[in-house]
């Protein structure tokens, strides 16, 4: 998907959800991380679209008490914000995984890599095969999740109200 849908629908989804600034916004932020293979050079959609590269950070911080030395190190806050990248990182998956070239689900390693290793290949992928990556399935998929955030939103002025002071509230939640 472009980087576009996957920010759309993430932050909609998030925002659906009624979920807190941190979360919407980490989500957010997450959503974008897995796409840094292109950048970095790594073959499209195998080791930063493997879901055990989200699931386990998320296990280990939600599997923290308040001893546990990564959280002391990183803090409460940091913790929470990389909670929610991870969880934003995997709603990139699951929108990937709406596209034809899918999403590696057994092991990440590319085919060109693999050695002939039958199991190794991606060719093990996860694909809903709705839409290409740019195809118009896809912008009316961000379009209709925009618009059911917005409705439920809407029904909801509570969390407008908090929608609202969400600056403040970040900032607080940060304990800036
Ligand atoms: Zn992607």
């Amino acid at each position: 998907m472009k980087k576009i849908s996957h920010r759309v629908i993430t932050g909609s989804l998030m925002l659906a959800m009624q979920s807190r600034p941190e979360a919407v916004i980490g989500a957010v932020v997450g959503s974008m991380m897995p796409d840094i293979d292109i950048k970095l050079g790594i073959a499209h959609r195998t080791w930063t679209h493997w879901w055990p590269m989200y699931a386990v950070p998320m296990f280990v911080i939600t599997n923290m008490d308040h001893a546990n030395a990564f959280q002391t190190y990183m803090g409460q806050e940091i913790s929470t914000l990389l909670f929610w990248m991870c969880v934003g990182a995997l709603l990139h998956l699951l929108e990937d995984s709406l596209t034809v070239m899918g999403i590696p689900m057994i092991t990440p390693v590319p085919a060109t890599e693999a050695n002939g290793v039958p199991w190794l290949t991606r060719k093990r992928r996860f694909s809903l095969g709705i839409t290409h990556t740019g195809g118009i399935l896809e912008y009316l998929i961000m379009v209709i999740v925009l618009v059911v955030a917005v409705v439920v939103i809407k029904q909801n002025p509570a969390y407008q109200n908090e929608l609202m002071a969400w600056p403040k509230m970040f900032i607080q939640s940060l304990k800036i």
